[in-house]
């Protein structure tokens, strides 16, 4: 699956929001750094009004979301790619993670110390970001100069490698993060395997106090103006609203939104910008027994999209017999959208489109 981690200095709200992702109150929020030893990990379901509209037509007895998995990493300070801190516990979690959330602390509140004794999201992101570069820094250093040697003794992978590495490299040493290398799509897979820290996709959080969570403060505005000129995400959140929502019975929560002025949770947005950050989409598998989402990397092709179900899917794929959301909810249905001629039967080079609903034929 797909994986989300958040990050940020102690006492920003990590904790707190990711309690209120998972619903669970295991990592209990408390007011000191480091209260979060271990990394927590949470499964959370990614809203999607299709899949109800599906199982409504279909009459589906169960409706299976597809899941994102959230992991809230513990606090990072400065000086964590030195050791300080849980400095390298910190780093090996991210380094597992597909995309990062950085929570940045918007809120004002005297009671709850600030680890640096401000209040300044800028800063704050930069500290974070400050470690990460300089640890992808000494692990491509360190990794740029045995390369280097095999390359001008003319090996020739060595020498695509050191091409590679260059480039972030060379941005790091300006003080800029590795996602802003520009790679080729051929170039793509060797420099996810570099598995550098600054290479994923970022989505700033921005924590704001109660009153702000729908219109967002002078703080996090400062953050949306970054997050503008850098192509990055930002969703802006009340934790603390949030964890009073997951507390709340279902039936009292619509009620709750609209007094806070809110169309939806905080958390969605977050799912939906995690989503959108990891270009993932969504295809279906309707039947009477279930419904239900998966996920898959836009551009995924049939036979891998099928492997997400089982292996066996991929291993003997022969077709998908596919049938785009629009017409599946136009004809009413499997039977209405295959007379109205819609169903295509796809072969291995068809690559999935978000909606789809799939039905895989495949030999054991
Ligand atoms: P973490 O160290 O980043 O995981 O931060 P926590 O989630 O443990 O929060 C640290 C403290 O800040 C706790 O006492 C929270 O109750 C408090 N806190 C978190 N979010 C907010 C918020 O939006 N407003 C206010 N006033 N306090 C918050």
């Amino acid at each position: 699956g797909f994986k989300c981690g958040i990050v940020g200095l102690p006492n920003v709200g990590k904790s707190t929001l990711f309690n209120a992702l998972t619903q669970t109150a295991a990592a209990e929020a408390a007011n000191y750094p480091f209260c979060t030893i271990e990394p927590n990990v949470g499964e959370v379901a990614v809203p999607d009004a299709r899949l109800e509209t599906l199982t409504k037509i279909a009459g589906s007895k169960e409706i299976i979301p597809t899941r994102l998995t959230f992991v809230d990493i513990a606090g990072l300070v400065r000086g964590a790619s030195k050791g300080e801190g849980l400095g390298n516990k910190f780093l090996s979690h991210i380094r597992e993670v597909d995309a990062v959330a950085y929570v940045l602390r918007c809120f004002v509140d005297e009671d709850i110390t600030h680890v640096e004794n401000r209040i300044d999201p800028l800063a704050d992101a930069d500290v974070v970001e400050t470690e990460l570069m300089l640890s992808d820094l000494e692990s491509l250093e360190k990794r740029i100069s045995q390369i280097e040697k095999k390359a001008k003794s003319g090996d020739k992978e060595a020498k695509a490698q050191f091409a590679i590495m260059e480039k972030p490299l060379n941005l790091l040493r300006e003080g800029k993060p590795a996602r802003l290398a520009a790679m080729t799509p051929e170039e793509m897979p060797a420099f996810r395997a570099l598995q550098l820290l600054t290479s994923k996709p970022v989505v700033y959080v921005c924590n704001v106090e109660e009153s702000a969570a729908a219109e967002g403060n002078a703080y996090s505005k400062k953050v949306e103006e970054r997050a503008k000129a850098e192509g990055a995400a930002v969703v802006v959140i009340s934790a603390k609203i949030e964890s009073e929502f997951a507390g709340l019975a279902p039936d009292d929560r619509d009620a709750f939104l609209a007094e806070m002025g809110l169309e939806e949770p905080g958390l969605n947005r977050l799912i939906r910008a995690g989503y959108s950050l990891l270009d993932l989409v969504t295809y279906f598998t309707v039947g009477p027994k279930e419904a239900r989402a998966w996920t898959i990397t836009r551009g995924t092709k049939a036979p891998q999209a099928a492997g997400v179900i089982h292996t066996d899917f991929e291993k003997g794929f022969i077709r998908a017999e596919t049938i785009a959301y629009n017409d599946y909810v136009s004809g009413n249905g499997e039977t209405g959208a295959k007379e109205a001629g819609k169903m295509r039967l796809e072969g291995k080079d068809y690559v999935v489109q978000d909606g789809d609903v799939m039905h895989f034929r495949f030999a054991n």
